[in-house]
Protein backbone atom coordinates (compact mmCIF):
# COMPACT_ATOMS: atom_id res chain seq x y z
CA UNK A 1 0.00 0.00 0.00
CA UNK A 2 1.04 3.41 -0.90
CA UNK A 3 2.47 5.76 2.48
CA UNK A 4 -0.27 8.13 1.73
CA UNK A 5 -3.07 5.70 1.81
CA UNK A 6 -5.22 6.57 5.14
CA UNK A 7 -6.04 3.47 5.86
CA UNK A 8 -2.52 1.91 5.23
CA UNK A 9 -0.85 -0.69 7.91
CA UNK A 10 1.84 1.98 8.66
CA UNK A 11 3.35 1.22 11.92
CA UNK A 12 3.26 5.31 12.97
CA UNK A 13 -0.49 5.27 12.50
CA UNK A 14 -0.99 2.59 15.13
CA UNK A 15 0.62 4.74 17.88
CA UNK A 16 -0.92 7.04 20.24
CA UNK A 17 -0.67 10.22 18.98
CA UNK A 18 1.12 11.98 21.09
CA UNK A 19 3.37 9.60 22.37
CA UNK A 20 6.09 11.39 22.80
CA UNK A 21 4.57 13.83 24.93
CA UNK A 22 3.92 11.17 27.38
CA UNK A 23 6.83 10.12 27.35
CA UNK A 24 8.12 13.78 28.35
CA UNK A 25 5.48 14.31 30.90
CA UNK A 26 6.52 11.18 33.00
CA UNK A 27 10.63 11.88 32.50
CA UNK A 28 9.86 15.40 33.46
CA UNK A 29 7.54 13.93 36.64
CA UNK A 30 10.53 11.58 37.70
CA UNK A 31 13.52 13.93 37.22
CA UNK A 32 11.61 15.90 39.83
CA UNK A 33 11.23 13.53 42.11
CA UNK A 34 14.86 12.95 42.18
CA UNK A 35 13.82 9.16 40.28
CA UNK A 36 15.81 9.44 37.42
CA UNK A 37 19.14 11.52 36.31
CA UNK A 38 18.59 13.23 32.92
CA UNK A 39 22.14 12.59 31.83
CA UNK A 40 21.87 8.87 33.17
CA UNK A 41 18.63 8.98 30.26
CA UNK A 42 20.97 9.86 27.47
CA UNK A 43 23.69 8.04 27.84
CA UNK A 44 21.10 5.26 27.87
CA UNK A 45 19.54 6.83 24.71
CA UNK A 46 23.20 7.27 23.09
CA UNK A 47 23.79 3.46 23.78
CA UNK A 48 20.77 2.08 21.84
CA UNK A 49 21.04 5.05 18.64
CA UNK A 50 24.76 4.41 18.11
CA UNK A 51 26.44 1.67 19.56
CA UNK A 52 24.20 -1.46 20.05
CA UNK A 53 22.01 -0.74 17.45
CA UNK A 54 23.97 -0.10 14.39
CA UNK A 55 26.33 -2.71 15.63
CA UNK A 56 23.90 -5.55 14.02
CA UNK A 57 24.15 -3.48 10.52
CA UNK A 58 27.81 -3.27 11.20
CA UNK A 59 28.19 -6.85 11.16
CA UNK A 60 26.01 -7.59 8.20
CA UNK A 61 27.93 -5.19 6.18
CA UNK A 62 31.41 -6.52 7.36
CA UNK A 63 30.60 -9.88 6.71
CA UNK A 64 29.00 -8.64 3.17
CA UNK A 65 32.61 -7.06 2.30
CA UNK A 66 34.19 -10.56 3.50
CA UNK A 67 31.91 -13.51 2.19
CA UNK A 68 31.05 -13.42 -1.50
CA UNK A 69 27.77 -16.21 -1.20
CA UNK A 70 27.08 -14.18 2.00
CA UNK A 71 26.48 -10.77 -0.34
CA UNK A 72 24.76 -12.94 -3.03
CA UNK A 73 22.46 -14.05 -0.72
CA UNK A 74 21.85 -10.23 0.61
CA UNK A 75 21.10 -9.73 -3.24
CA UNK A 76 18.50 -12.13 -3.67
CA UNK A 77 16.74 -12.60 -0.74
CA UNK A 78 18.07 -10.11 2.18
CA UNK A 79 15.07 -10.60 4.40
CA UNK A 80 15.83 -14.86 4.58
CA UNK A 81 20.37 -14.08 4.54
CA UNK A 82 19.00 -11.87 7.48
CA UNK A 83 16.94 -13.62 9.14
CA UNK A 84 19.63 -16.43 9.55
CA UNK A 85 21.65 -13.70 11.69
CA UNK A 86 19.11 -13.12 13.58
CA UNK A 87 18.13 -9.85 12.84
CA UNK A 88 14.60 -9.44 11.87
CA UNK A 89 11.66 -8.31 13.51
CA UNK A 90 9.58 -5.30 14.04
CA UNK A 91 10.45 -2.38 11.27
CA UNK A 92 12.86 -4.65 9.60
CA UNK A 93 10.55 -6.62 7.35
CA UNK A 94 11.55 -6.11 3.77
CA UNK A 95 14.87 -5.32 4.10
CA UNK A 96 16.38 -4.44 0.17
CA UNK A 97 20.22 -3.77 0.47
CA UNK A 98 21.37 -1.11 -1.78
CA UNK A 99 25.41 -1.47 -2.68
CA UNK A 100 27.35 1.69 -3.35
CA UNK A 101 29.50 1.83 -6.05
CA UNK A 102 32.47 3.82 -7.41
CA UNK A 103 29.32 5.08 -9.76
CA UNK A 104 26.28 5.45 -7.61
CA UNK A 105 26.09 6.37 -4.21
CA UNK A 106 22.81 5.77 -2.06
CA UNK A 107 21.20 7.73 1.01
CA UNK A 108 17.89 6.88 2.79
CA UNK A 109 15.13 8.35 4.06
CA UNK A 110 11.39 8.81 4.66
CA UNK A 111 9.93 11.66 3.39
CA UNK A 112 6.13 10.69 5.16
CA UNK A 113 7.94 9.97 8.72
CA UNK A 114 10.67 8.31 9.97
CA UNK A 115 10.25 4.62 8.87
CA UNK A 116 14.04 2.90 9.69
CA UNK A 117 15.33 -0.55 9.72
CA UNK A 118 15.71 -0.75 13.36
CA UNK A 119 17.12 -4.41 13.91
CA UNK A 120 19.56 -3.61 12.02
CA UNK A 121 20.78 -0.05 12.81
CA UNK A 122 18.25 0.62 16.38
CA UNK A 123 16.57 3.62 16.92
CA UNK A 124 16.54 6.31 14.70
CA UNK A 125 18.99 9.57 14.94
CA UNK A 126 16.84 13.03 15.47
CA UNK A 127 18.18 14.29 12.07
CA UNK A 128 16.75 11.49 10.52
CA UNK A 129 12.99 12.40 11.81
CA UNK A 130 13.90 16.30 11.10
CA UNK A 131 11.50 17.72 8.69
CA UNK A 132 14.59 19.46 7.25
CA UNK A 133 16.14 16.49 6.50
CA UNK A 134 13.15 14.78 4.48
CA UNK A 135 12.72 17.51 2.34
CA UNK A 136 15.93 18.27 1.40
CA UNK A 137 17.34 15.32 0.82
CA UNK A 138 15.20 14.55 -1.95
CA UNK A 139 15.66 18.16 -3.42
CA UNK A 140 19.27 18.44 -3.32
CA UNK A 141 20.98 15.28 -1.78
CA UNK A 142 24.67 17.03 -2.34
CA UNK A 143 23.73 19.37 -0.15
CA UNK A 144 22.74 17.08 2.16
CA UNK A 145 25.52 15.21 1.35
CA UNK A 146 28.31 18.03 1.80
CA UNK A 147 26.78 19.31 5.15
CA UNK A 148 27.34 16.02 6.59
CA UNK A 149 31.06 15.91 5.31
CA UNK A 150 30.28 13.77 2.21
CA UNK A 151 32.12 15.33 -1.04
CA UNK A 152 31.40 12.73 -3.73
CA UNK A 153 33.15 12.83 -7.45
CA UNK A 154 30.96 14.25 -10.03
CA UNK A 155 30.66 11.04 -11.67
CA UNK A 156 29.16 9.64 -8.90
CA UNK A 157 24.98 9.47 -9.00
CA UNK A 158 23.17 10.21 -5.82
CA UNK A 159 20.15 7.77 -5.43
CA UNK A 160 17.36 8.46 -2.90
CA UNK A 161 15.54 5.57 -1.51
CA UNK A 162 12.54 6.59 -0.05
CA UNK A 163 11.17 4.01 3.18
CA UNK A 164 7.92 3.22 3.04
CA UNK A 165 5.91 1.09 5.40
CA UNK A 166 6.62 -2.13 3.53
CA UNK A 167 10.46 -1.76 2.60
CA UNK A 168 13.64 -0.62 4.75
CA UNK A 169 16.38 -0.10 3.14
CA UNK A 170 20.07 -0.57 4.34
CA UNK A 171 22.77 0.89 2.95
CA UNK A 172 26.19 -1.36 1.42
CA UNK A 173 29.22 1.21 2.25
CA UNK A 174 32.11 0.66 -0.37
CA UNK A 175 35.21 -1.40 1.31
CA UNK A 176 37.94 0.93 1.64
CA UNK A 177 41.35 0.54 0.10
CA UNK A 178 43.91 -1.28 2.51
CA UNK A 179 41.44 -3.20 4.42
CA UNK A 180 42.23 -6.54 2.55
CA UNK A 181 44.22 -8.72 5.40
CA UNK A 182 40.77 -7.60 8.37
CA UNK A 183 38.84 -9.68 10.55
CA UNK A 184 35.39 -9.42 10.65
CA UNK A 185 35.54 -7.25 13.71
CA UNK A 186 38.06 -5.00 12.65
CA UNK A 187 36.05 -3.98 9.58
CA UNK A 188 32.77 -3.54 11.66
CA UNK A 189 34.65 -0.85 13.37
CA UNK A 190 34.81 1.12 10.02
CA UNK A 191 31.06 0.91 9.64
CA UNK A 192 29.11 3.52 11.39
CA UNK A 193 25.58 4.31 11.52
CA UNK A 194 25.59 7.29 9.04
CA UNK A 195 27.43 4.94 6.29
CA UNK A 196 24.47 2.69 6.32
CA UNK A 197 21.88 5.65 5.78
CA UNK A 198 24.17 6.84 3.22
CA UNK A 199 25.38 10.09 5.14
CA UNK A 200 28.40 8.91 5.46
CA UNK A 201 31.28 6.66 4.09
CA UNK A 202 33.04 3.85 5.33
CA UNK A 203 35.82 4.97 7.56
CA UNK A 204 39.40 4.02 6.73
CA UNK A 205 41.51 2.29 9.13
CA UNK A 206 44.24 3.92 10.97
FE1 LIG B 1 7.84 6.38 7.79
Amino acid sequence: MPHDSPDHDHPHALLPPAPALRVKALETILTQKGLVDPAALDTLIDTYENKIGPRNGAHVVAKAWREPEFLEALRTDADAALRELGYYGRQGEHMVVVENTPDTHNIVVCTLCSCYPWPLLGIPPGWYKSDAYRARVVREPRKVLSDFGVTLDDKTAVRVWDSTAEVRYLVLPMRPAGTDGLSEDALMDLVSRDSMVGTAIASVPT
